[in-house]
Formats: C-alpha cells, structure tokens, sequence
C-alpha cells in the first residue's frame, strides 16, 4: 500500500467526482491497464514510463516484475475504498499481480502518480516473506517517496517491529502516516548498511 497525505481539498472534491462506471483497457507489455474515469486516459503515458523505470530499476537490486500485471484505477475515492477496503489515506493497494488504484488523474494531481506505480510494482516483485514493515518501508525507499518524509523523529523509533506491523493495518491517518515514516526510516537504515540484496535476502 502506498499513502497520501489526506487533505481537506482532496476530500471535498473526491464528494464531487462520480464516475459513470464504464471501465476502458490499455496494454504496455506485460502491464495492461484498466480505467473508469476517462479523465485518466491523460496520465497512461505516464504510468508507462514509470512502470518501465520501475521494472529497470527493480532488475538492479535483484528482483523481476511478473510477466503480466494489471493495474485497475477507480473512478472515485469512494469506488476504490468499496473495491478495496483500505482507509481513505491509501493511494493504492497490491494483492498479487492486480495493483488497485486511486483515480489517475487524481494521484496524478497531488504529483504521487510516479511514485505510486514504483511502490506498487515494487510489491508485485518482492520476496513474499518480508514482514509488513520492511516490505513498506523498501517499497518507499525504492520509489523515492522517503525523500519528502518529515526530517527529525517519527516517535515510533521504539516500537516493536510486530507492533508497527499492526499499526500500518489501522485507519487513523495521522497515526498510519508516522506508522509509514518509521518503517522507511528502519528499512532506509537497512539498505545503507547492508545493500538492497542483503535486505531482500536474495
Ligand atoms: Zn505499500
């Protein structure tokens, strides 16, 4: 899952947008796309090159997208939590190959759209045995959302690996969002003194 500071603005508007419930597809190789919100057809280039960037990169550290994904994006806010059951604050939400997204243009507006394809694909390629906390934490740390992560404590240095793992499960923002800050701060420490393939245990 990936997270997105939930704004007032972004509440107001999501109230404002309903879709018409009419999917449209796309395929990129492997990586097809589904879409509800023709508004969204704008951004498939965008999510091409980050796909592509992300497959490139993952290669790099040891790990390989599967040969077909599917990314479906919903037509609302309110669509993508009846799909998916996560808390408003989520930007999107992996199970297997299929990778569940807010609206496009909407992540595409607050600029998370090439970050949320990175992190997304990175879980489609990871080593299903990491724990919940490390495989957020590298998911961020590889798609470069950890660089606008607030500096200085996220208060949670001294929780338990297994209790930030069910704080990442809850649905208060503020406290999921510093849930997501402290495990990239562990899983970034990780990475500097071991090297990804060593954390991936590849
Ligand atoms: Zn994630």
């Amino acid at each position: 899952m990936s997270i997105w500071s939930n704004k007032k603005s972004w509440t107001a508007l999501a109230l404002l947008l309903t879709s018409a419930g009419i999917a449209a597809g796309v395929r990129h190789g492997g990586l097809s796309v589904e879409y509800t919100d023709a508004r969204d057809r704008a951004q498939l280039g965008v999510v091409f090159r980050a796909w592509d960037g992300a497959a490139r990169d993952l290669r790099t550290i040891g790990l390989k997208v599967p040969a077909e994904v599917s990314i479906e994006a919903a037509g609302s806010a309110a669509g993508f939590a009846a799909q998916t059951g996560e808390p408003a604050g989520i930007a999107a939400s992996t199970r297997g190959s299929t990778i569940y997204t807010q609206r496009l243009s909407a992540l595409a507006t607050r600029g998370l759209l090439p970050f949320t394809i990175r992190h997304e694909a990175f879980h489609t390629a990871q080593p299903a045995r990491l724990t919940r906390w490390l495989a957020e934490g590298l998911a961020r740390t590889f798609s470069g959302e950890a660089v606008s992560d607030p500096p200085g404590p996220t208060g949670l240095e001294s929780l338990p690996d297994a209790a930030l793992n069910a704080q990442l499960l809850q649905h208060s923002t503020p406290r999921l969002n510093a849930a997501y800050h402290e495990a990239t701060r562990r899983a970034g420490l990780l990475v500097r003194q071991r090297g990804w393939r060593a954390v991936l245990g590849l």
